[in-house]
């Protein structure tokens, strides 16, 4: 059969990519090697979230198994709806409008999407093929015995949910990081301060150390989450003239199309979420999915990825959209900054959440450019403040916006009334 689009990968942005071309009326084949719904189901988002949302360790085995089961029967059903054929394969490309699948049968497409996601990158440090202790956030996920002592190496994202949530269980846990402060992308105030608090509640914080040889840590299992690394392995990507820069990430325009090298014939390939390095978000994933459907389409759309919330599921939680104070002042951008506490917000008293901080940013003219948070919920403040920038909000409008009493929400509204007590700050390029 000849389809309208084939579809490498059922994470999130393949299956959303699937779904959403069959509703627009393509004919679609997704091709999966393992179980439906990717990274983010199976060993990423879900389970971590199912983990930081149990009291126990023994409760979060459990209820990791029976959350993951249901959204997995729901992502089979959305991939069983008219238009999509799901093929349960490995694909690979015989060239840039074929793909090949280990069993044997040959798919051609007018359009093909990658969505094959990424898995995690392992640092050169002596020990890391051979020390039984080493283990992926894939591996920690699926221990059935709580590690007594737990060191984990890197303190981005994935470290700092696996440390906050692993110590709340029980065990004890050191961080190595090899640079100066925990989240590069979040705002320093906000990084340091989470991890002071993270501290406070017994983790240990080795920063500014870089680790040589594992027999040196003494722990009874090491987590490595130092990156992760574009999954192409197989993929057969030199067939297809398919470009990659100098990490292996995919290389896309900005319509997530391909870059042909020359002498292939220009066809329709795109590649999408985290194989291509942009962001490695299940939230971007999914909207470069549409966004790529769209230009399939030739239909515009006006999805703001300029404007990507991201969230740090420790506890408390951290979020930030936009660009933090140091990234500001590194632009030299005439902008303004306020801040507001949990401590001054009563809901948050009220749910003995005092620990937090917001920081607002807004450009010369006053119009939100950025927020960076910590705090218990600051992911749903986030949410609101990238909502506000995708319609241009200035700040005298926010303070305009009615807010519920009491809720955290207020906070916002709060730092929006901040500016005449809260250091401004500006730099004029
Ligand atoms: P993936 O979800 O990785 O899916 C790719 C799919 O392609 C896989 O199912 C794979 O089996 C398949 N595939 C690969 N090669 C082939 C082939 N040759 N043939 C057929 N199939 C193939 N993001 C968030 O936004 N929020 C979070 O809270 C969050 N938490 C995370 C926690 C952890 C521990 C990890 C590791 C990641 C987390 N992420 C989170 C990131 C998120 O999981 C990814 O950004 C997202 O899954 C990327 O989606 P994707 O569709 O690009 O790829």
């Amino acid at each position: 059969m000849q389809y309208d689009l084939c579809i490498i990968g059922a994470g999130p942005g393949g299956y959303r990519a699937a779904e959403y071309a069959a509703q627009q009326g393509l004919q679609v084949v997704i091709i999966e090697k393992d179980e439906v719904g990717g990274t983010c189901l199976n060993r990423g988002c879900i389970p971590t979230k199912t983990y930081v949302h149990s009291a126990t360790f023994a409760e979060a085995l459990e209820r990791q198994q029976q959350v993951v089961q249901q959204l997995r029967a729901g992502v089979e059903g959305i991939l069983s709806a008219p238009g999509i054929t799901l093929v349960r394969d490995t694909a690979s490309f015989l060239d840039s409008h074929t793909v090949a699948l280990a069993g044997g049968d040959t798919i051609s497409a007018k359009h093909i999407i990658i969505a094959t996601g990424s898995s995690a990158k392992m640092p050169p440090i002596v020990g890391i093929d051979t020390d039984p202790r080493v283990m992926t956030a894939t591996e920690l996920l699926r221990l059935t015995t709580l590690p007594k002592r737990l060191c984990i190496i890197g303190a981005g994202v994935i470290g700092m949910e696996f440390a906050s949530v692993f110590q709340r269980f029980g065990s004890e846990v050191t961080v190595i990081e090899f640079m100066k402060e925990c989240l590069p992308m979040l705002d320093t105030d906000c990084a340091k301060r989470l991890r002071k608090v993270m501290e406070k509640r017994g983790i240990v914080f080795m920063m500014k150390t870089s680790v040589q040889n594992l027999a040196d840590i003494d722990a009874d299992a090491i987590l490595i989450a130092t990156g992760r690394k574009p999954h192409t392995e197989g993929l057969n990507l030199e067939a297809a003239g398919i470009l990659t820069d100098s990490r292996g990430f995919i290389v896309v325009d900005d319509n997530y199309r391909l870059s042909l090298t020359e002498g292939q014939t220009p066809c329709e390939v795109y590649a999408i979420g985290d194989v291509n390095g942009r962001q490695l978000l299940a939230h971007a994933a999914e909207m470069q999915a549409v966004h790529a459907v769209n230009h399939i389409l030739g239909k515009t759309d006006g999805i703001r990825f300029d404007i990507m919330p991201a969230a740090i599921f420790t506890q408390p939680e951290a979020a930030c959209v936009g660009p933090s104070e140091d990234q500001l002042k590194a632009m030299e951008q005439t902008y303004q900054c306020r801040k507001a506490f949990w401590r001054a917000n009563g809901k948050a008293l009220a749910m003995d959440e005092g620990e937090g901080l917001l920081k607002l940013f807004s450009d010369a003219e006053d119009r939100i450019i950025g927020c960076h948070a910590f705090g218990a919920h600051a992911a749903d403040i986030i949410q609101e403040v990238s909502v506000l920038m995708c319609r241009d909000t200035t700040v005298p409008q926010l303070r305009d916006m009615v807010h519920i009493h009491p809720t955290l929400s207020e906070i916002l509204l709060t730092c929006a009334h901040s500016c005449s007590h809260v250091a401004t700050c500006h730099r004029t390029s």
